[in-house]
């Protein structure tokens, strides 16, 4: 029987140490915050120049379906540039004590209840702006801080 304990004990300290928002990217079976790549590194307070990495991105294929981390409600549209591109999209989303911004995601609503796992929309196609990046939905917290111990 030990080993069916060890099981449990081992998938109760996976689950206690993964934080509470849902998987966001279809086919994941976690929320793994980009590493560096060309294009910079995904962890938040990472450096973009003169500024600072204001959130976290999560790896996320170009095209994959998007999950909503929380039960809650789309606000609005919320893009990440002044000028526009080919990923300049995104939504802000509230519910459960959180509010946060979700980049280069094509919404398919941009209002409206959400329930947690529910698709919100597709990514769009990061390799189309910055090639060789590692695709990924950027997550903002509606006040900057860090989002990290939430994934
Ligand atoms: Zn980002």
């Amino acid at each position: 029987m030990l080993p069916i304990k060890l099981l449990i004990f081992v998938a109760f300290i996976s689950t206690a140490l993964a934080g509470p928002w849902a998987i966001m990217c279809a086919g994941k079976n976690e929320n793994t915050i980009r590493g560096c790549d060309i294009h910079g590194c995904g962890s938040y307070g990472a450096s973009r120049g003169k500024r600072k990495h204001n959130g976290v991105d999560v790896t996320c294929p170009d095209g994959s379906v998007v999950y909503a981390p929380f039960n809650g409600k789309i606000i609005r549209q919320a893009k990440p540039y002044k000028k526009d591109n080919a990923i300049n999209d995104g939504i802000q989303i509230t519910g459960e004590g959180f509010c946060i911004k979700m980049f280069y995601v094509k919404a398919t609503k941009y209002k409206g209840n959400i329930k947690k796992g529910e698709k919100l929309g597709n990514l769009l196609p990061l390799q189309k702006v910055y090639p060789k990046i590692t695709s990924h939905i950027h997550i903002q917290n509606c006040d900057l801080s860090d989002p990290t111990p939430y994934l």
